[in-house]
């Protein structure tokens, strides 16, 4: 089996159809690079929806998961390994916060989020048993488990997965109002992401996070920030909640915490919030195993230099001046923070799948969002004529519709 059409055939055969993948089977990457199987090269625009932060095969990541995998790569949490203090202390350090709590996945972390909120509502706060509510957004995207969907907006990611778990509120995006009204003396948590990812790269307006905090400190509630996809390193800052000088109780990360090498998720928090948690409340076989421990690590000390951050800053600029000239080509808006855009295409022209197609056949791949919304979020690592390429390619693209 060496062609596209002969892999693609195969998947699509022994496989769930739960995604709609491009067609094209990549081989190997570097950076900002991947090639595919019959050789040829495009730039990753995607970066595994924001998993690939600090590019294909870091050296650096990679270093430490090679000398890692050669030594441990699994304990279990029955016993301490020696990567997992660093990864604690790292992590909470790079937070602000007193304690982590490792899983693998962001969806894992998410529920994480939901079980100690609940757990602090009920022994700190005083709610009644099983009367804690946590309020969420419209079009909010936290992961797929079965509780995480119940309060999902998108028919495609709820329908036809009932009976839901209640518990949830969900208010529009961006308005703090909205949230003030669905309080009431039992809500123990807002959970939002500080800028919605799957939903087309929406900013909520400047000054809501600030406000949210507020509003959650005034009545006694926990800030959840899903940072899954918009934090270390993506925005310009090391959280999108930076922008604002925002630090929510829990931060929930995951995505380019494993460096594009392995699953690594973890919510952070201080101790009167996750110290909630005891022995055999909550776990996770892989969680925090030392081979994820050490990529971790590695990115947390990427990170702390603070250059991605900076690079994805200036090269956000970049990208979404060069973005803003395609609009009244073919582009109705385009929004996003740092290195990360979310570029709505007029309709009329052609679906964000048909763009998303068109782009790869320029040798960029990128993935529509939602209708006609395409998402661009390359490797931090791209170099800014890759970069500048890429969006000319766009250009392009639209200017051949
Ligand atoms: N939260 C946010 C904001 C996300 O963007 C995602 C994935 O796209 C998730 C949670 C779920 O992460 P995972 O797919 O690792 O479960």
């Amino acid at each position: 089996m060496t062609g596209t059409d002969d892999f693609i055939e195969l998947s699509e055969r022994r496989s769930a159809h739960n995604y709609h993948p491009l067609p094209v089977v990549i081989h190997e990457a570097r950076g900002a690079w991947v090639v595919d199987v019959e050789g040829r090269r495009f730039l990753d625009c995607l970066s595994g929806y924001s998993s690939l932060n600090f590019g294909h095969g870091n050296p650096k990541i990679i270093a430490a998961a090679q000398e890692q995998l050669s030594r441990l790569t699994l304990t279990s949490r029955a016993f301490f390994h020696d990567q997992f203090a660093t990864f604690a202390a790292g992590l909470g350090d790079l937070t602000g916060k007193d304690m982590v709590l490792p899983m693998n996945t962001g969806a894992e972390a998410v529920e994480t989020a939901i079980k100690v909120a609940r757990k602090w509502g009920y022994e700190v706060k005083g709610v009644a048993a099983d009367q804690a509510n946590i309020i969420v957004m419209e079009d909010n995207f936290h992961g797929r488990t079965t509780t995480i969907v119940g309060f999902s907006t998108d028919p495609d990611a709820r329908g036809g997965f009932g009976p839901y778990t209640p518990g949830f509120r969900i208010v529009k995006y961006g308005s703090v109002e909205a949230i003030r009204e669905a309080v009431d003396a039992n809500t123990v948590a807002v959970l939002l992401e500080p800028i919605q990812g799957e939903a087309g790269v929406l900013v909520p307006p400047d000054g809501y996070l600030t406000q949210v905090r507020e509003l959650c400190t005034a009545e006694n509630i926990l800030m959840i920030a899903d940072e899954i996809q918009s934090g270390l390193g993506r925005t310009g800052e090391t959280f999108a909640c930076d922008h604002e000088g925002v630090v929510p109780d829990i931060y929930v990360l995951g995505k380019a915490l494993g460096g594009g090498v392995v699953p690594v998720s973890a919510i952070t928090a201080n101790e009167d919030v996750l110290g909630v948690i005891r022995p055999g409340q909550h776990g996770s076989t892989f969680g925090g195993n030392p081979l994820a421990c050490a990529v971790a690590n590695a990115v947390i000390e990427l990170l702390g230099t603070g250059e991605y951050q900076s690079r994805a800053r200036k090269l956000g600029e970049v990208m979404h001046e060069r973005l803003r000239g395609l609009i009244g080509h073919g582009v109705i808006t385009v929004r996003g923070r740092g290195l990360w855009a979310g570029v709505d295409i007029d309709p009329s022209l052609a679906s964000g799948r048909e763009v998303s197609k068109a782009l790869m056949a320029h040798g960029v791949l990128a993935k529509d969002t939602h209708g006609s919304t395409i998402r661009l979020a390359p490797p931090i690592v791209v170099s800014e004529e890759d970069l500048l390429w890429a969006v000319d390619q766009l250009g392009a693209v639209l200017a051949e519709l």
